[in-house]
C-alpha cells in the first residue's frame, strides 16, 4: 500500500502541477508566476518559488499524520508529493533553467522535456502558452528526440 500510494501520488502530482500551472499560475496567481517568465541571468530568487511551499505543506502534513496515525497510504502519498517536488526542482530549476549548475542531463528524454518547456517559455504572457506539464510533455517531443541505445552525452540539447 505504501509503495502503491507513493507511485500514485507521484503520478497524480504531474497532473496536479499541470493543472495548477495552466489554470492557476497562468490565471489568478499570474502575479506570482510572471517573474519566472522573465528570468534574467543571475536572478536567483523568483516570486514563482513560492509554489514550492504550496506543495511542501500537504506533503509535510501527510507524512506527519500518516506516521502518527500509522496510515501507510497517507504517509506514502506524502513521500510521493515530496519526491515529485524534488524531481521537479532538479529537472526544472537545474537541468532546464540552469539556475544551479551541478547537473546537466542530455539523454533523449531530457532533450524532449527541455524543448517542450522552452516552447512554454516562448510565450511570456498570461495567455497563450503551451506545455504546462513537466515530466510528460506531448508525445511529439518524444517522437522527435527518441533514440534507443545508451545515453549519449552531448553538449547541445
Ligand atoms: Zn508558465
Ligand atoms: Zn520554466
Amino acid at each position: 500500500m505504501w509503495i502503491a500510494s507513493f507511485l500514485l501520488s507521484f503520478l497524480f502530482m504531474e497532473f496536479a502541477a499541470w493543472a495548477l500551472h495552466k489554470y492557476v499560475m497562468h490565471g489568478v496567481l499570474w502575479w506570482l508566476h510572471e517573474d519566472h517568465h522573465r528570468v534574467r541571468k543571475g536572478y536567483v530568487y523568483q516570486k514563482n518559488d513560492f509554489f514550492a511551499i504550496v506543495f511542501a505543506i500537504p506533503s509535510f502534513f501527510f507524512i506527519l499524520f500518516g506516521n502518527i496515525g500509522n496510515i501507510p497510504p497517507l504517509e506514502g502519498s506524502g513521500y510521493g508529493i515530496m519526491a515529485y517536488g524534488f524531481i521537479y526542482f532538479l529537472f526544472h530549476e537545474v537541468v532546464i533553467h540552469r539556475r544551479w549548475k551541478f547537473m546537466d542531463l542530455n539523454s533523449w528524454y531530457f532533450k524532449a522535456i527541455k524543448e517542450a518547456h522552452r516552447h512554454h517559455h516562448q510565450v511570456n504572457t498570461k495567455e497563450g502558452a503551451t506545455n504546462f506539464g513537466m515530466l510528460l510533455p506531448p508525445l511529439k517531443y518524444f517522437k522527435k528526440h527518441f533514440a534507443p541505445g545508451p545515453i549519449r552525452k552531448t553538449k547541445n540539447a
